[in-house]
């Protein structure tokens, strides 16, 4: 995903690979750089697994039920983020038995978010279909949303109407975050927080995922100009196992939400945000230093002994304070700026995103 140049060309190569064999077939590790490049493959179903024995098996057999109807090669990259019960063991079965099961098993668990990150690395379909493990989310809804991507949307991004959680500990934060977030990121959607999501490729490329930061990839999709669109499903009660999060999982979103609003509105141009803040800062700190100056200056001409911090004490200490914070969000948005700098050209991520490049006798499309 970081490198999409190497995975264009891998992409084109495997295509036009020997005709009687499909790539998938024969099932080459793909670089680690990336998501593999798009073979002929056109679905990856990813599934990352944390204590889920009960359910894989069942998970399993409804993928494949369902996509058996898509009429098109597809894969499951079925992720083991460190379980603690036998859910790597069925899944190594699982794999072991069809070749269209990759089975990622991770060394510890590394989280949700980032055992998705590890699927979405191995998926080499153009359509990348990522879903709960838990059985909350039921594969038979997978048409659904490749209908979305097939009409020509980016992401289709799944909208639990109904949902079978708690209301006080979960629907409720999970309310707020979601109108928070439609507010900060400007994408409206009513329900950030499901994994049930179909991407079309391209997009994914342009997007890596850190910490918990899997329920934004649509916002930092629509910051390169990715078209949306949500999917009504159901949520239904987890049957087996119990929910990895509790009501700690609210700050965590908060803290996040911080991170996207700065992250769409302010990644090129750090200098713009801080700047605003050590400029507001700064011009009332000054004006605090001014106005205790001409205090002490109108004193002097009238010969008049002032103590001008016995007067202004609170207000002069608040002034020189303003004066340094300026200082630091300053010197904060300098250093962004060039951590930016190194930031894009040491991984050549680009600042735009191109839909399509169109010259007279060669057309493609890019991520
Ligand atoms: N999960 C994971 N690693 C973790 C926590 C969760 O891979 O550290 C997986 C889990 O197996 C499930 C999905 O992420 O497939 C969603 O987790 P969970 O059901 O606990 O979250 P909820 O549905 O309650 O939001
Ligand atoms: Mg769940």
């Amino acid at each position: 995903m970081g490198n999409s140049k190497s995975n264009r060309k891998s992409g084109s190569v495997a295509a036009g690979g020997a005709p009687d064999e499909p790539a998938w077939k024969s099932r080459p590790m793909p670089p680690s750089d990336g998501m593999g490049g798009a073979g002929p493959l056109k679905y990856s179903v990813v599934v990352p697994f944390y204590n889920e024995e009960d359910v894989v098996e069942n998970l399993y057999r409804r993928i494949v039920r369902v996509m058996r109807h898509e009429g098109a090669p597809y894969e499951m990259i079925f992720v083991n983020d460190g379980s603690k019960d036998s859910t790597a063991a069925v899944l190594e079965r699982i794999a072991l038995a069809d070749e269209r099961v990759t089975f990622v098993d991770l060394r510890r668990n590394f989280g949700q978010t980032t055992a998705i990150q590890a699927g979405f690395d191995q998926a080499r379909g153009e359509i990348i279909i990522a879903m709960d493990g838990d059985l909350q989310h039921d594969p038979y809804e997978i048409p659904l949303f490749i209908k979305k991507i097939d009409e020509g949307y980016d992401i289709a991004s799944g909208w639990r109407i109904r949902r079978g959680d708690n209301l006080l500990l979960r629907r409720l934060p999970s309310r707020t975050a979601n109108w928070l977030l439609a507010k900060v990121s400007g994408v409206k959607l009513h329900d950030f927080g499901t994994t049930f999501k179909a991407y079309r490729r391209e997009v994914l490329e342009g997007v890596r995922l850190y910490g918990d930061m899997h329920r934004f990839v649509p916002a930092l999709c629509a910051r390169l100009g990715a078209k949306i669109v949500e999917v009504p499903i159901k949520n239904v009660r987890r049957k087996a196992g119990r929910s990895n999060y509790g009501i700690s999982r609210t700050f965590r979103v908060a803290l996040d939400i911080l991170m996207l609003r700065f992250i769409t509105g302010y990644l090129t141009r750090p200098l713009h945000f801080f700047g605003k803040w050590s400029l507001g800062c700064g011009l009332i700190g000054a004006g605090i230093l001014v106005f205790g100056l001409c205090r002490k200056l109108a004193a002097a001409f009238e010969h008049r002994k002032f103590d001008l911090f016995g007067v202004h004490g609170p207000l002069m200490a608040l002034g020189f304070m303003l004066l340094v914070i300026a200082m630091l969000f300053l010197a904060t948005g300098l250093i962004g700026e060039l951590l930016m700098r190194i930031y894009f050209e040491s991984t050549q991520a680009r600042t735009y995103a191109v839909r399509r490049l169109v010259r007279k006798g060669s057309a493609q499309g890019n991520g």
